[in-house]
């Protein structure tokens, strides 16, 4: 029997994906990277072949040769700059770079392949600076990528950085010696804040797996994951006992204090201390006292919980959700760090919305 599990919905991931697509009004390259951003990149992206997606956007060779063992024959980028001596595995699995390095990018023209130019426009991570382009004209005249992208920095905020680094981008896109047929810059949150794209493509990758980048925005995610752990031990305290390191949590009166077996080396986070909720049964719990590394302990005065019975830490009970937005903002935690740090000891069960709704 499972005592703690991750569950994915992969019906609510692909409504979410064609809602971005819907407002963006252009085909989707999902972001796939980090194992889908710890829910299975393969599943994941056989999920999204339906909506079809004109590729996939990995971070490394590795998750990209994963997706190609797996079936996938969409394209496939690998977003993070690849080392000149990675370019043989990248052309065994027919992989295209994202490139923005003059050196690599020339090798890489001599395998004759498709590749995108990552263009710089104030992120300062990867890719030709927007405003040193035309020293690299020689190289691109000779090279020509098949499709050129940029990244936002702040996609989130409504601070003016993303028309700035538009323009940025548009000042690149015309120093090329030609336009590709390819230009992508949205993330998930860039899609959200502003539509119908003004490019070719776009690349969300949160907002698939559930979470929305502002409140009161015109596109809501549903809740695509939940962790889901069975109480192991049940206790009664009288006043004045503590719980877990530290004695951080202390019984005011009588209280029933339950045990999940899920921790911090699982991905629920340590921060999540005195301060993370849970469902069970229709009622909303607590976390009491530190998590520790592979325990936590939950307030259960006010339930009629059982051993055997199954807490909700994020998702969907009953009528009652835990988003990973809410988690997070409980831990001050960031909502991608949460999500792509649930860790494989938490086995990944992937669902059909229609089995998960027979099931409830
Ligand atoms: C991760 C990533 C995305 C997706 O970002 P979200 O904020 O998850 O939507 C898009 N583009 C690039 C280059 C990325 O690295």
């Amino acid at each position: 029997m499972t005592r703690a599990w991750v569950e994915v919905d992969l019906a609510a991931l692909r409504r979410n994906g064609a809602a971005v697509s819907a407002r963006a009004g252009v085909p989707l390259l999902p972001m796939v990277k980090a194992d889908g951003y710890g829910l299975g990149a393969l599943h994941v992206a056989l999920a999204l072949e339906e909506l079809s997606p004109w590729g996939y956007g990995v971070a490394t060779v590795a998750e990209g040769e994963e997706l190609r063992r797996g079936g996938i024959t969409r394209p496939i980028i690998v977003f993070t700059p690849i080392l000149r001596t990675e370019i043989d595995a990248m052309r065994r699995a027919d992989l295209t770079p994202g490139l923005g390095d003059p050196a690599v990018m020339e090798s890489w023209a001599r395998t004759g392949r498709d590749w995108h130019l990552q263009i710089d426009t104030g992120m300062s991570r990867a890719g030709l600076r927007w405003d040193r382009m035309s020293w690299y004209r020689d190289i691109l005249v000779r090279t020509r990528p098949a499709g050129v992208f940029t990244h936002f920095h702040s996609a989130d905020l409504d601070d003016g950085s993303r028309e700035q680094q538009e323009a940025r981008f548009e000042e690149a896109l015309a120093e090329l010696p030609e336009r590709p047929a390819l230009i992508h810059a949205e993330n998930g949150p860039a899609v959200e804040a502003n539509a119908p794209s003004r490019w070719s493509l776009c690349r969300p990758g949160i907002f698939l797996y559930g979470v929305a980048s502002r409140v009161g925005g015109a596109l809501v995610p549903e809740p695509v994951v939940a962790l889901r752990a069975r109480i192991v031990e049940i206790r009664t305290l009288s006043e004045g006992d503590t719980v877990s390191y530290g004695a951080t949590w202390r019984a005011p009166g009588e209280r029933r204090i339950a045990t999940v077996p899920v921790g911090y080396a699982d991905g629920y986070r340590r921060a999540l201390g005195n301060r993370g909720v849970a469902l069970l049964g229709g009622h909303r719990i607590h976390v009491a006292g530190r998590v520790t590394m592979d325990m936590t302990m939950l307030d259960v005065t006010d339930t009629d919980a059982a051993l055997g019975d199954v807490v909700t830490l994020l998702g969907h009970d009953g009528d009652d959700v835990i988003t990973v937005s809410e988690l997070a903002e409980l831990g001050e935690l960031s909502p991608y760090e949460l999500l792509t740090g649930l860790r494989t000891r938490l086995p990944r069960v992937h669902r059909e919305a229609e089995e998960s709704e027979a099931a409830a």
